[in-house]
């Protein structure tokens, strides 16, 4: 219990420094039609975060910071289809550039991206298209062979319906282990990122395929909305 606090007093004082941030959303309303995900977000405590927590980056520039600048970048995981309904049309209007990594499997069904909706986010220079894998497996608890499909085959899906390199991986539940970060290392990813309890320090993130992300729902909010 006494742990549990220090721990969210310590990160709380950390994300009052001006570190460098990636922000991971699922859905951005707290009732949506469909429940896909447990990772909500009141759409109204979006829009008001968003507005307070930039000057935001398009997650490709977000480098290795040699020193906090403060800046964040915004990234959705699963192509949950009110990204683009809610965020979509709220992030154009401010100007904030993100990042969806997509589940290549579930495009089409209820309460995910359409294709139709896929293509013209990717048209949009302030969006970049990253993959979740095809299904939502657990990596860290898959087996060899699973594991490179989920890491391929959501690949090859992507490139094929977007005509670009897919290069940006984001693992479902942050969840990998030893085999991922091998299978990574040959995949032809860039840059994968995790979700951890902590903003990009200096050194924190020297493997590019472990990239601490911030999660943000109405669970969360709490610790980080200063
Ligand atoms: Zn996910």
């Amino acid at each position: 219990m006494v742990k549990s606090l220090l721990k969210k007093l310590c990160l709380r004082l950390l994300l009052m420094l001006p570190n460098d941030r990636i922000y991971a959303f699922h859905n951005v309303s707290s009732h949506p039609a469909i429940e896909l995900t447990s990772r909500k977000l009141d759409t109204q405590a979006f829009f008001s975060f968003i507005r307070r927590h930039g000057p935001y980056i398009p997650l490709e520039e977000m480098g290795q910071p040699k020193r906090p600048s403060g800046r964040a970048a915004v990234t959705f995981d699963d192509g949950l289809e009110d990204v683009y309904t809610i965020a979509y049309p709220f992030l154009r209007q401010e100007n904030v550039p993100f990042t969806i990594f997509v589940l290549s499997d579930k495009l089409d069904q209820p309460g995910y991206l359409t294709t139709a909706q896929l293509l013209e986010l990717a048209k949009d220079p302030l969006v970049t298209i990253g993959s979740h894998g095809t299904d939502h497996t657990r990596l860290g608890r898959a087996d060899r062979d699973k594991q490179r499909h989920e890491l391929l085959a959501s690949k090859e899906k992507l490139e094929a319906l977007l005509g670009r390199p897919c290069l940006f991986f984001a693992y479902p539940f942050g969840s990998y282990n030893e085999i991922t970060l091998e299978l990574m290392r040959g995949a032809g990813y860039r840059l994968a990122y995790a979700v951890r309890g902590r903003p990009l320090l200096p050194g924190n993130h020297s493997d590019p395929y472990t990239i601490p992300r911030l999660s943000i729902d109405d669970s969360t909010l709490v610790y980080y909305d200063h």
